[in-house]
């Protein structure tokens, strides 16, 4: 367990006397709030290129994952990983271990149930080795986490929860708290002249800095959760877009596991969930992809998670940078946030560390201001991307509809259609 005065002597930190509420106050060079998905990497990729990192996280984490596999972005959820960022994570050496439970994608079937359209995409005749990898959070989070715990130039802080944060000219200033082994708060200062950001959808950092929101509420609740076919999944990916909402049956380790995610109308997501109703939602999977994947035989439990885009007005405040889903939380139809976040933590990663070995302020705001610049491209095309897949295919307008089914068709056969889709959808080409 680590306690703020190991904090205070640890040597990615400058620790400096007690500020005039006589809090312990900590200098560091560069803070990460929020050790998810994206913070957790972001400070592997900040490590490597030898920055020193402090990390604050929430949750605490356990020492070993035994058998308790799901904590905060960890949870039951499984990620589609493009291949850009497989290549990211092959950079950090970290795929070898990672793969052990990923599965790649070879092809991918989209369809609408009740219509005539469809259309087919296979790695093989893009000329591409796969479309991406479906990798279990779970995993990815033991995996992340392990390395993070391993690397001398990260210190990691869980089971802390930042309450305030300020800044000057200067400095990024937080104010957090932890409970330590005696069950008293601990409270504590530290002071950075680079803040990032990685607090998640409600970040509190975006809300302290007064940055307002874009949000719009789908009205949409996603159902995850793992399930067992009688046929095998030939590492296949279907997107089927049903009355209910869209689905995707991904594949995962084993040969007859999947994953699905279905979005149903916020409010039925009750009669879907708990043991009782396991049946009923076989049967609901059966009736939405008849024999594409054989028997819906068995499934896991279910989770739920409400659906809502949140894009913060501006990502860049001063010293400090919003990251990952406190930029922008996306729904999950075509699997995009967490690879547009893991690009944007590759450009930081890049200016901050120019700025590093030119011997300059880290937290230089004209800087920080031109990596925001410098990802809205990519960020507005795969926003728009994902908000018209959800608001196009959820109408029920038979124009609209027909829109849909010969717009699948074309797609099957215009040649070239196919690899421009593959492509942008797996985030090779932005
Ligand atoms: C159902 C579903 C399926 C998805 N599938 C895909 C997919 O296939 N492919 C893809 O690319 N993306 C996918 N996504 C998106 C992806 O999950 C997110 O982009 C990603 O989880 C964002 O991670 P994050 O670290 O930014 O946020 P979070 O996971 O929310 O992490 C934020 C962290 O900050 C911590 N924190 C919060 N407040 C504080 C505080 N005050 N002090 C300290 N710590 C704090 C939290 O404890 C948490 O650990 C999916 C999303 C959903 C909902």
């Amino acid at each position: 367990m680590v306690h703020v005065s190991d904090f205070l002597s640890d040597s990615a930190s400058d620790g400096l006397k007690s500020s005039a509420a006589d809090l312990p106050l900590l200098k560091v060079p560069l803070l990460i709030v929020g050790g998810g998905m994206v913070g957790l990497t972001l400070a592997l990729m900040l490590g490597q290129k030898g920055l020193p990192v402090t990390l604050l996280e929430a949750v605490r984490y356990p020492e070993h994952f035994n058998d308790t596999p799901y904590y905060s972005s960890f949870d039951a959820r499984n990620t589609a990983l493009s291949r850009r960022t497989v290549q990211i994570f092959t950079d950090l050496g970290l795929w070898s271990e990672l793969q052990e439970f990923a599965t790649p994608i070879f092809q991918i079937h989209i369809s609408e149930q009740g219509s005539f359209g469809k259309a087919r995409l296979s790695a093989d005749q893009e000329g591409l080795e796969s479309f991406g990898q479906v990798i279990e959070n779970a995993w990815l989070g033991r995996v992340l986490l392990a390395q993070v715990r391993a690397s001398s130039l990260i210190t990691l802080i869980d089971g802390v929860n930042v309450t305030h944060l300020t800044q000057d000219d200067q400095f990024a200033t937080i104010q957090a708290t932890k409970i330590n082994s005696d069950g008293e708060n601990e409270v504590f200062s530290v002071k950075t002249p680079a803040l990032i950001a990685a607090d998640g959808r409600d970040s509190f950092c975006r809300q302290a800095l007064g940055v307002g929101v874009n949000e719009h509420d789908y009205e949409q609740v996603a159902l995850v959760t793992t399930v067992q076919t009688s046929l095998p999944h030939e590492q296949q990916a279907f997107e089927r877009f049903a009355p209910q909402g869209p689905l995707a049956l991904l594949p995962l380790c084993g040969l007859n596991r999947r994953a699905i995610v279905w979005t149903v109308p916020k409010g039925t997501e009750q009669a879907w969930l708990g043991g009782e109703n396991d049946q009923h939602f076989l049967d609901a999977l059966q009736g939405a992809f008849a024999n594409r994947a054989g028997r819906f035989e068995k499934t896991g439990k279910r989770f739920a998670y409400p659906l809502s885009q949140v894009l913060a007005d501006r990502q860049v405040v001063g010293r400090v940078v919003l990251m990952g889903n406190a930029a922008h939380t996306l729904h999950p139809v075509a699997g995009q946030g967490f690879n547009l976040c893991i690009r944007d933590a590759q450009v930081l990663t890049q200016t901050l560390s120019h700025q590093a070995q030119a011997g300059r302020d880290l937290g230089e705001a004209s800087v920080l201001k031109a990596y925001e610049q410098s990802r809205l491209t990519d960020q507005k095309r795969v926003i728009r991307f994902c908000d018209s897949i959800v608001r196009g295919f959820s109408n029920r307008n038979p124009l609209l509809r027909l829109a849909r089914n010969t717009g699948l068709v074309a797609f099957d056969v215009i040649p070239g259609a196919k690899q421009l889709v593959a492509n942008y959808a797996m985030g090779l080409k932005v």
